[in-house]
């Protein structure tokens, strides 16, 4: 019997999402606040957020002389870097890079990230839309913030540089250094890695871990639980950055900051109506934020800029189809879904994480489906690359050759599961693996909690096709899956294993029939990762306004600023160094 319309809305599994995941914090406001006539504390310099580039500006300004008071919005520091694989692309000319024999500059760097001719094979351009005077600020940090690093604790891998993951790193030399995450205890799991492997896993609790130690033996004041809620400026937009209101477990305190305000607020991709406005595709169901439930990015830094008067900059950066603005989930059956993160019953965020995922190993094992039981795509096929060193081969810098070079393939699965059901309803709805008990054994997995969240609806099991179609019952699954076409789906794929061919997207060699039950449907959907466009910086990272001109005192970094194509910790890094040193000295 098919499920009534109401039956489906109030479904246990959509009661248990609500009550278990929409407990975000409603961001800062997008609205100027006039300025307090009481302060409940006074600094010369605020940071708000202690990621990647929080904490090294906090440091900086800190040892510079100043006091300084950094917000953190979460129960511990870190962010999205210590989530993260601790990948650092930082070069010019580091003492690694010298170690190794790589020869590289400021000036290549600079050229590297500005060449208008490299494109992905998709077509789209990694760095033609890269603010040139942004790059290179950065071009002349770079080499100075990674041995501030290692001068304030951080402990890189002692192996060869190399491109393994943070990815668009140019292509002219090898960059990346990878943070060790040495004996601090991860936070995925709760732990501390093997002592066999604590000098060579690369970890962003190697690279946040030390600098926190830095940042409190220096004497910067770090107030966890502090929201920012919003920046207060002399008038609504023109005059100096006064300080900011934070909200503390509902209390309300202003800072003043007789210096400087620094944002370093991580990005605004896990805000619905911020994200939209670079891809109106990107709907409630993209629910997975990578580093989530750690930290959020909920633009709270980009939205009480812009209500004092800040510009955008760099918006291509954002729609632009290369690296992992989106990505492929990694594992299945769980809200986090990213593919470099797993959280481990161990964890600190576990209660809110939920569940660890199952990890598909290899993506013949499942079919993938849309919410309306139609398959979409080939399933083995990826993300949106992005360039590397040694993607474009033979590499000639800024010639129309690399473009001529480069093999046409779109690439398209994240297009195609992001591409909807035909009707007026932006978004492509979720996305379900569906797969048998012999793909379970396959996979060596074990389709029970922790390792699946079926609670909040990212998980479901039944001994029929058309049985597990009728149980998708949660919150985003904004129409019911007709049984008919999940079977039709299945059926058909399965007569591509016979035929070991995929007629309709070109899966290579289909191997598994999907027979045997229990059949299972897990959460697959697209997860939304980083921001490359936010406010518009000058060279010294202070924020500029929509006339061009600088709002005195205001500073940011990272995620959150603009005009730069690049993903993660080296641009946020540099940054926050960047931002801290002129905060201390302005010049
Ligand atoms: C799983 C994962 C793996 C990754 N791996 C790599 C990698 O190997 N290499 C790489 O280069 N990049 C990687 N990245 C990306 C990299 O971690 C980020 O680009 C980088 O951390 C961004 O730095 P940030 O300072 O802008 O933001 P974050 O590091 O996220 O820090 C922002 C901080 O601001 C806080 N905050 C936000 N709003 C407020 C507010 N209103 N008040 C107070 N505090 C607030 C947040 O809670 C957070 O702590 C990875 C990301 C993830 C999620």
């Amino acid at each position: 019997m098919a499920l009534e319309r109401r039956d489906f809305l109030l479904g246990g599994g959509a009661a248990a999402l609500a009550a278990s995941t929409m407990t975000s914090p409603v961001p800062a406001s997008a609205q100027a606040q006039q300025p307090p006539t009481t302060w409940q504390r006074e600094t010369d310099v605020v940071v708000i957020g202690s990621g990647a580039a929080g904490l090294p500006a906090a440091i900086i300004a800190k040892e510079a002389g100043l006091s300084v008071v950094l917000v953190e919005a979460e129960q511990d520091i870190g962010g999205h870097a210590i989530t993260s694989y601790g990948n650092v692309p930082l070069g010019g000319g580091t003492s690694a890079q010298k170690k190794h024999g790589i020869a590289d500059s400021p000036d290549l760097v600079f050229q590297d990230l500005t060449d208008w001719s490299v494109v992905q094979p998709s077509g789209f351009p990694d760095y033609r839309y890269n603010d040139r005077e942004i790059i290179r600020a950065f071009a002349d940090n770079s080499a100075l913030a990674f041995e501030w690093l290692v001068a304030h604790g951080v402990v890189f891998v002692d192996e060869a540089l190399d491109a393994f993951g943070g990815i668009s790193v140019g292509n002219s030399v090898l960059r990346e250094m990878h943070a060790a995450v040495m004996n601090w205890p991860m936070v995925q799991t709760g732990k501390p890695a093997d002592p066999a492997i604590q000098a060579t896993l690369f970890s962003g609790n190697g690279l946040m871990r030390p600098l926190e130690v830095a940042a409190r033996k220096a004497g910067v004041q770090i107030l966890l639980q502090h929201r920012m809620t919003a920046i207060y400026r002399e008038a609504p937009t023109s005059g100096r950055v006064l300080g900011i209101a934070v909200d503390t477990k509902g209390t309300k305190l202003n800072i003043r900051a007789t210096k400087a305000v620094i944002v370093a607020t991580g990005g605004s991709t896990g805000n619905v109506n911020f994200r939209r406005m670079f891809d109106p595709r990107l709907t409630e169901e993209y629910c997975g934020l990578a580093g989530m439930p750690w930290s959020d990015q909920d633009a709270s830094g980009e939205l009480a800029s812009m209500a004092i008067g800040a510009s955008l900059w760099g918006l291509y950066n954002q729609t632009g189809e290369f690296g992992s603005n989106l990505t492929k989930p990694g594992t299945i059956g769980c809200q986090y879904n990213y593919v470099n993160l797993r959280w481990m019953p161990g964890s600190p965020v576990f209660d809110r994480a939920r569940a660890s995922g199952l990890l598909v190993t290899n993506w013949q094992d499942v079919i993938l489906v849309n919410m309306i039981g139609k398959r979409f795509y080939d399933e083995t096929g990826g993300q949106f690359t992005a360039n590397n060193y040694k993607s474009l081969d033979p590499y000639v810098p800024a010639s129309y050759l690399n473009a001529k070079n480069v093999k046409y393939n779109p690439n398209n699965f994240i297009n195609a599961a992001l591409a909807g059901i035909g009707d007026a309803h932006n978004g492509g709805g979720p996305i379900w693996a569906i797969f048998d008990a012999d793909a379970v054994a396959r996979e060596d997995w074990t389709p029970k909690p922790p390792n699946v969240d079926i609670d909040a609806g990212f998980f479901f099991s039944a001994d029929t096709l058309a049985d597990l179609a009728k149980k998708i019952v949660m919150k985003y699954q904004r129409v019911p899956m007709p049984p008919e076409n999940l079977e039709a789906a299945v059926a058909r794929y399965n007569s591509f294993v016979d035929a070991s061919k995929d007629e309709d997207f070109g899966k290579p060699k289909p191997l598994h029939k999907i027979a045997k039950p229990p059949f299972h449907a897990a959460w697959a959907t697209p997860v939304v990762h980083d921001t490359r466009a936010g406010l518009r910086i000058d060279t010294n990272c202070r924020v500029v306004d929509m006339n061009g001109q600088v709002i005195p005192g205001l500073y940011c970094g990272g995620e959150s600023a603009g005009g730069f194509s690049e993903h993660g910790l080296a641009r946020a890094i540099c940054q926050g160094y960047i931002a801290g040193k002129h905060a201390a000295r302005p010049t």
